[in-house]
């Protein structure tokens, strides 16, 4: 995104290089941020936690459970809201896995093994469900850096209980 009129006094901004643009009014500066996500595999035993989205991007398409950091929020705390509001589960977030760019998104990705909760639908998700190592629809994943995220996760990292199911049949994305 960039702007083309001053917020502050709605001079016409002028850009300087690719990135940056200028009020020659009241110098005001902007550069484009990048927005930081908590990103969670959601699992238990025998299973991981997708949510179909209901939005773009990627509606319509399956992704792993998170969202933006609140300004001064604790990603961890961030990612245990974000499954606590799109799912209603209660999650132990373990150590960081992965920093994925993309765009104007850098997620920070965290395992999140289920604590307790019944699963619920928020507004935000079309659908959202438990899938087992095998079932997991890797074609019909919305970003590809979730998809290898989790591919690499169920390879190495995962609990013996779901990395064995992986190794038994799944496709490579
Ligand atoms: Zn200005």
């Amino acid at each position: 995104m960039r702007y083309r009129y001053c917020p502050m006094c709605a001079t016409e901004l002028m850009p300087i290089g690719d990135k940056f643009v200028k009020c020659p009014s009241c110098g005001f500066f902007h550069f484009p941020k990048v927005g930081a996500c908590a990103v969670g595999i959601v699992y238990d035993a025998h299973r991981i936690l997708l949510d179909r989205r209901a939005y773009d991007p990627g509606r319509g398409r399956w992704a792993l459970l998170g969202g933006y950091l609140e300004p001064g929020e604790d990603p961890e705390d961030a990612l245990r809201r974000e499954v606590r509001e799109e799912a209603g589960l209660e999650v132990e977030v373990g150590e960081l896995l992965s920093i994925a760019v993309g765009g104007p998104t850098c997620g920070l990705v965290y395992p999140a093994r289920y604590v307790s909760g019944d699963l619920h639908r928020s507004v935000e998700s079309a659908e959202i469900a438990w899938f087992g190592p095998h079932e997991i629809p890797w074609n019909e994943m919305a970003f590809p850096l979730h998809k290898k995220v989790l591919w690499e996760w169920l390879q190495t990292k995962a609990p013996d209980s779901l990395r064995s199911q992986a190794r038994n049949g799944t496709p490579a994305p």
